[in-house]
C-alpha cells in the first residue's frame, strides 16, 4: 500500500509556478492576481480562503480578499463581482461557497466572467470540460487528477467508481475520469444517495473516489484487494480530545481500508492540499491567457 501524499504532490506544483511566477517578474510581465470573496464567518470556509490566500503569498500572486457581512445582499455581491470582472488587474475570481441561504449559488457563479472563473463552475466552462476543450477544470477533480499523474497511476480501462454528484466535485470527477486522456480512459459509475446495492458496486471497483461528506462511510467490506481509494471527504467531528474542539474525518474509514489498498489519499493531506495547488495552477492559466 502506498499513501498519495498530497502535501508532497502539491507543493512540487506550487514549486513549479513559483518559479514560473519569478520568470514573468523577470520579463516585467503581470503576476497572476486571485480575488477571493468570503461571504460570513464559516469557520471551515474561512479556513479555506485563508489558505487560499496563504498559497497565492507563497508563490508570488497578488491576492486580494474580499470579506463581507453575512447579511449582505445577493445584489451587492452581484454588484462587487461586475466591478472585479471589467478589474484587469483581476485575474481570477473565487467565491466560497456555500453562501447563505437568501443568495442564490448559481446566480452568483452565473455572474463570474468565464475567462476568470478559476473555480472551474461557470456553466460554460463545464460545457467545455465535458467536450475536452482546453479550459478551467474544477479544482478539487482537476487535484484528484494531478495527483493520479504524479503517482503515474494505470487508470485506462479500470473500473472507476465515484460516490457522490454534486457539480463541483463527483461529476466533473466522473467526466475527466471517463474522457479519452491519461489519466482517464476509465468506465466510470457515478453514485448517489438513491443508489441500490452502493457496496456490490464499490467491490467491483478498481479505483473509488468517495466524494459524498459522510464520514468513515467507506469500510473494509466495500473495497477489493488492490483498489486505489481517493477520499475527497472533509467533516468537522466533534472532539472533546481535541484544543480545537474537532477533528477532520474523510469519507473512509482509513485504518481499515488502507491495508487492503494499493493506493490511498489521508485525510488530511490528501486531497485537500491538491485542490489548492489545482487552484493555483488555474489562476496562472487565467493571468497567461488574458495577458
Ligand atoms: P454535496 O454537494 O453534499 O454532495 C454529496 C453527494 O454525495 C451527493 O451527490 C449525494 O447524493 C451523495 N451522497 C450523500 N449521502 C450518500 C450516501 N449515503 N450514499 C451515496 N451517496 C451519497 O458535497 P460536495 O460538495 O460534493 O462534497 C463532498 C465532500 O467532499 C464533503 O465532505 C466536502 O467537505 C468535501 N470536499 C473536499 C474538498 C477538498 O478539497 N478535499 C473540496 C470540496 C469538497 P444526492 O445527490 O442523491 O443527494
Amino acid at each position: 500500500m502506498q499513501i498519495l501524499d498530497g502535501n508532497l504532490v502539491s507543493q512540487a506544483t506550487r514549486d513549479e509556478l513559483k518559479i514560473k511566477v519569478a520568470q514573468l517578474v523577470v520579463e516585467g510581465k503581470k503576476i497572476p492576481h486571485l480575488a477571493a470573496i468570503l461571504v460570513g464567518s464559516n469557520g471551515a470556509s474561512e479556513t479555506y480562503v485563508a489558505s487560499k490566500v496563504k498559497t497565492c503569498e507563497e508563490i508570488g500572486f497578488k491576492s486580494t480578499m474580499i470579506r463581507l457581512e453575512e447579511t449582505i445582499s445577493e445584489f451587492k455581491l452581484l454588484q462587487i463581482i461586475e466591478r472585479l470582472n471589467n478589474d484587469p488587474d483581476i485575474d481570477g475570481i473565487l467565491v466560497q461557497l456555500p453562501l447563505p441561504k437568501h443568495i442564490s449559488d448559481e446566480k452568483v457563479i452565473h455572474a463570474i466572467d468565464p475567462e476568470k472563473d478559476v473555480d472551474g463552475f461557470h456553466p460554460v466552462n463545464i460545457g467545455k470540460m465535458v467536450q475536452g476543450l482546453p479550459t478551467f477544470i474544477p479544482a478539487t477533480p482537476h487535484g484528484v487528477m494531478l495527483m493520479l499523474e504524479h503517482y503515474k497511476i494505470d487508470t485506462r480501462g479500470k473500473h472507476a467508481v465515484v460516490i457522490g454528484r454534486s457539480n463541483i466535485v463527483g461529476r466533473p470527477m466522473s467526466i475527466l475520469l471517463s474522457a479519452n486522456t491519461n489519466p482517464g480512459n476509465c468506465t466510470v459509475t457515478i453514485c448517489h444517495s438513491h443508489t441500490v446495492n452502493l457496496k456490490e458496486i464499490c467491490r467491483s471497483a478498481d479505483i473509488i473516489v468517495a466524494a459524498l461528506g459522510r464520514p468513515e462511510f467507506v469500510t473494509a467490506d466495500m473495497v477489493k484487494q488492490g483498489a486505489v481509494v481517493i477520499d475527497v471527504g472533509i467533516t468537522r467531528v466533534e472532539d472533546a480530545s481535541k484544543k480545537r474542539g474537532y477533528s477532520i474525518k474523510g469519507d473512509v474509514l482509513f485504518n481499515e481500508v488502507a491495508p487492503l489498498s494499493s493506493y490511498i489519499t489521508p485525510v488530511p493531506g490528501g486531497v485537500g492540499p491538491m485542490t489548492i495547488a489545482a487552484l493555483m495552477k488555474n489562476t496562472y492559466s487565467a493571468c497567461i491567457n488574458n495577458n
